[in-house]
């Protein structure tokens, strides 16, 4: 049995690891943990509390996949929900379709009865209030937001707004393979962006032949290299779980132009073997890691490695 989560997976990282220790399912563990993050007012990044787009409103984007079954269920861009993961399970069991997003996704999350909470917190609400003031003056407040997001939206990311996620990928004592992942997406966004998160293949994949990956950080590299599902692929193809990270590090290099920045690349084979690489980042950027027998999951430091 294995759990890795990232940094931001503290609030629920000992409870996955205690349901796993009691024989539960992969996927029951890491929705229970992932709730638990989302509903925490200390990650800036994920769920309740979570940063705004770059019309102030809070977007969530969430996936689980079931490796034993290659089901996945996601939703993207959704507003007014407490539980993005759990709703993304439920499209999973409950539709004959993988990804939900928008007006779509909260339809169906009132239909399944998704406890509606009020996602932009007061902390979230006064960042995006002070950039508004100072950034959107004139004749273009009195358009807003008609005719002038873009070049606000370029702005933002050049400087490297906040960001994060909750990613957890484990393997239970059945032998179940899953993942789960859950955000806020970038600050100030532009409205509808979906980064890697509800992307299965880009920000999560599992599969219990084989094992699980996840990514933090920029979605877009993800997006464009297919990040999980190819580490997932070069373990079906033969490599270890250290070299198909390394392998889907190399694919970043291809990349030109876009948006290129901090990206982490969790991943887990079937036997309980590991890696965790900061992609342009440092050993700064953490993880929490849980295996058989160990009382508590253990915050640990990433490897790191420049494109
Ligand atoms: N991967 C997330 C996204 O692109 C953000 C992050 O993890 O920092 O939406």
């Amino acid at each position: 049995m294995i759990l890795v989560t990232n940094n931001e997976g503290y609030p629920g990282a000992d409870t996955t690891a205690r349901l796993l220790a009691e024989g539960r399912a992969a996927l029951d563990a890491i929705e229970a943990g992932v709730r638990l993050v989302e509903a925490d007012e200390r990650v800036r990044t994920v769920g309740r509390g979570g940063w705004a787009n770059i019309l102030g409103e809070v977007e969530l984007d969430a996936a689980v996949m079931d490796g034993a079954s290659l089901r996945s269920g996601a939703v993207g861009a959704v507003r007014g929900f407490l539980h993005p993961v759990s709703i993304a399970r439920a499209v999973m069991e409950k539709l004959p379709h993988e990804l939900l997003v928008g007006p779509g996704a909260e339809m169906f999350a009132r239909e399944i009865g998704a406890e509606p909470a009020e996602t932009l917190l007061p902390h979230a609400r006064q960042a995006w209030e002070a950039w508004f003031a100072g950034a959107v003056k004139g004749a273009e407040r009195e358009r807003w937001p008609e005719g002038g997001l873009i070049g606000h939206v370029r702005a933002q990311v050049q400087t490297d707004r906040p960001a994060g996620t909750t990613v957890f990928i484990a393997r239970d004592r059945a032998g179940g393979i899953a993942s789960g992942a859950s955000t806020s997406g970038w600050q100030w966004k532009y409205p509808g962006r979906l980064g890697d998160t509800p992307i299965i293949g880009a920000g999560s994949y599992a599969d219990r032949r084989y094992g699980a990956a996840a990514c933090t950080g920029v979605g877009e590299m993800a997006i464009r290299c297919g990040t999980a599902r190819a580490v997932v692929l070069y373990m079906k193809q033969g490599a270890s779980v250290h070299e198909a990270v390394e392998e889907a590090v190399e694919d970043m290099r291809a990349m030109a132009g876009g948006l290129i920045g901090r990206i982490t690349i969790h991943a887990i084979d079937s036997r309980d073997n590991f890696r965790v690489v900061a992609v342009n980042g440092d050993a700064r950027n953490a993880y929490w890691l849980w295996q058989e027998a160990e009382p508590h999951a253990t915050r640990r430091s990433c490897e790191a490695i420049a494109l």
